[in-house]
């Protein structure tokens, strides 16, 4: 039987293919819809996307929210729902191992209080740490050592060249 599938997957953040689940005044590049570069990229390199849930706007049960910063965020509440969501997408990642497939990286967008993966935005400036999802998947996954890149939407280019770093070692 032909099988033409790829077997490479890049999980990205709800967003970077639908800004519109970004809180109010957040959206503010040229790409109005999807964070297009990265997607390009991954389109591309015939890379499958697999688009990781909105911690966010799922907690809130709605899209049009307001920006918020760490501490309105690091509650219990919000911590049992993305505990809930990171064990989701750990599965998908197990079974996408058990299948033999490869995880190419894991993406996320700085400053989210939710998905960032270096700093984090807070009412007193940014702080080195990652996001509240993010953390919890990122102790689910460690010992798979599946890159994770944090996307600074203002300046692409240094994660745009860490993603092409990552495919290329795989397609070699
Ligand atoms: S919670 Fe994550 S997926 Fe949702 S809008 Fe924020 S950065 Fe994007």
């Amino acid at each position: 039987m032909i099988d033409n599938r790829s077997k490479y997957f890049v999980f990205v953040p709800f967003c970077l293919l639908a800004q519109a689940y970004q809180a109010q005044g957040i959206v503010k590049y040229e790409w109005k819809s999807s964070i297009k570069p990265f997607v390009e990229l991954l389109i591309d390199n015939d890379i499958n996307i697999v688009q990781m849930p909105c911690a966010e706007s799922s907690f809130h049960n709605h899209l049009i929210r307001d920006p918020m910063g760490l501490k309105k965020y690091d509650i219990p509440e919000f911590n049992i729902h993305c505990e809930t969501l990171a064990e989701d997408v750990f599965h998908q990642i197990k079974e996408l191992i058990k299948s033999n497939y490869k995880i190419v990286a894991i993406l996320g967008i700085e400053q989210s209080p939710s998905c960032c993966v270096n700093y984090i935005y807070t009412n007193h400036g940014n702080i080195n740490r990652m996001g509240i999802f993010m953390e919890k998947l990122y102790f689910k996954i460690k010992e798979y050592d599946i890159p994770i890149i944090g996307i600074n939407r203002r300046y692409i280019n240094k994660s745009l060249k860490q993603l092409e770093k990552e495919i290329k070692k795989v397609r070699i």
